[in-house]
């Protein structure tokens, strides 16, 4: 494999990968990529993007689900307080 802007030689490593999204960051401290010996390009593995796209897809859902918690229920995460507590998933 070989680097698309200089052409050097590609290696196997781990890299730190950070994802800005509305409300969060993800940070991956060490991620397997491909990283140019010559510039130092970063490449991910195709699938590993898949990967990262299935993670953000999953805490998407579940930062929807938590913003829509009744407040109730989010009380009695802390307190028991609420009359009606239902179950915490
Ligand atoms: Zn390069």
């Amino acid at each position: 494999m070989k680097c698309l802007l200089c052409n050097g030689e590609m290696e196997k490593a781990t890299v730190a990968y950070t994802v800005d999204r509305k409300g969060y960051h993800l940070f991956i401290e060490k991620f397997p990529a491909y990283v140019c010996s010559q510039c130092g390009e970063k490449y991910l593995d195709e699938k590993e993007v898949e990967v990262i796209q299935n993670i953000i897809k999953a805490l998407d859902e579940k930062l929807q689900n938590a913003s829509s918690l009744p407040a109730c229920r989010l009380a009695s995460l802390y307190h028991d307080s609420c009359a009606d507590p239902r179950e915490i998933p």
